[in-house]
């Protein structure tokens, strides 16, 4: 593959989870019910940047990033991985290529077992996708792990367990774990959101460090459009299983389009709040997964919705004006309704 070609491509995925039992489905006994996790999403990761999925709990972000590693199986569209299809792949290809790809989660305690040094819980992957390592040329992998994610000097933490050092800490060990294997992709699930305040610009400062020197590539995923911000290169805010807006970050916060990134961009301070180009966060919660509401999803919470078109027609992702990459959802703000928006038409 060229260096052109994306190290990641997702194609109309799709995510449908079953809801067997209950009331829901004696009620409803006709039909299958289904929660539409994921709804025809797609986007390109290239190599060396920091993509960023953002949205609300409940948005698909986090089902998309299992997806594209394969921990679930798509209900439709494909991903593909350094060009290759990875729904074509037998299980020993795939095991091989899980090696290119690391997820790191959002609860370092959680993902650390409580019984198992920190030695330990980074060389087991190291054990099942570096078979070749002596049990030497292992352990001193895991001290340069230790290292490069500054826990030094490494060798004082690797007989530590997970209780005896700090959270902060432990976030280090889930990344230098995800390093071990010399991945080319790593999934970074809300990776600081459970960080103090005071170490999360670290823990960024530390993951951006670590793609240059390590030659990484990031899917960051984050509820929080000022981390986005801070870290990423592209961006696809997801809303209700579906992306809504789509490009270059800058010219996403340049130039916000769809009404749910300006109500996102809302919440991120701006040092003159006058200068402020968005729109407040519509009050409601964000709707159920197995009955989303018909034409564009976020017709029910939208300011600007317009009753003719935006409870009908689901409307589709479309160049934002004089921006080829930038994309964006919305009747009104890049389709064929733009005069029924009361900004533009004044
Ligand atoms: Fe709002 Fe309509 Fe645009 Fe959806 S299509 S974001 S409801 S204006």
């Amino acid at each position: 593959m060229t260096d052109a070609t994306p190290l990641v491509e997702v194609v109309d995925l799709v995510k449908h989870f079953p809801v067997r039992g209950g009331l829901l489905s004696s009620l409803l006994r006709r039909e299958q019910v289904v929660a539409r996790a994921v709804d025809g999403v797609s986007f390109q990761i290239r190599r060396g940047r920091v993509f960023g999925l953002v949205g609300e709990s409940g948005s698909g972000k986090s089902t998309t990033a299992r997806l594209i590693l394969r921990l679930i199986e798509p209900t439709a569209g494909k991903v593909l991985f350094d060009g290759v299809d990875m729904g074509t792949l037998s299980p020993n290809e795939l095991r091989r290529l899980r090696s290119r790809m690391q997820i790191v989660f959002q609860d370092p305690m959680a993902s650390l077992n409580p019984r198992m040094t920190i030695g330990d819980a980074i060389e087991h992957p190291a054990r099942i996708h570096l078979p070749d390592l002596t049990p030497r040329q292992r352990r001193e992998r895991v001290i340069e792990m230790l290292e490069a994610v500054q826990l030094t000097p490494g060798r004082q933490y690797y007989d530590k367990y997970p209780h005896q050092i700090s959270g902060g800490q432990r976030q280090r060990v889930v990344i230098a774990r995800a390093l071990v294997t010399n991945p080319d992709l790593i999934v970074a699930d809300e990776p600081v959101a459970m960080a103090d305040v005071s170490v999360r610009a670290l823990l960024l400062e530390l993951m951006m460090d670590l793609k240059d020197r390590f030659d990484l590539t990031y899917l960051f995923i984050t509820h929080d459009l000022a981390t986005a911000k801070y870290v990423c290169d592209d961006a696809a805010i997801m809303y209700l299983g579906q992306v809504v807006e789509r490009g270059p970050l800058r010219e996403v916060f340049r130039d916000p389009t769809h009404p749910y990134t300006r109500a996102l961009l809302g919440a991120v301070p701006v040092p003159d709040p006058r200068h402020r180009r968005t729109e407040p966060m519509p009050a409601g919660e964000i709707p159920s997964a197995l009955f989303p509401p018909s034409g564009c999803r976020f017709h029910p919470r939208c300011p600007i919705a317009a009753a003719e078109v935006c409870p009908v027609l689901d409307p589709e992702l479309r160049p934002v004006e004089g921006l080829p990459e930038h994309v964006a959802a919305c009747h009104l703000r890049t389709g064929d309704y733009q005069h029924l928006d009361p900004e533009r038409s004044g």
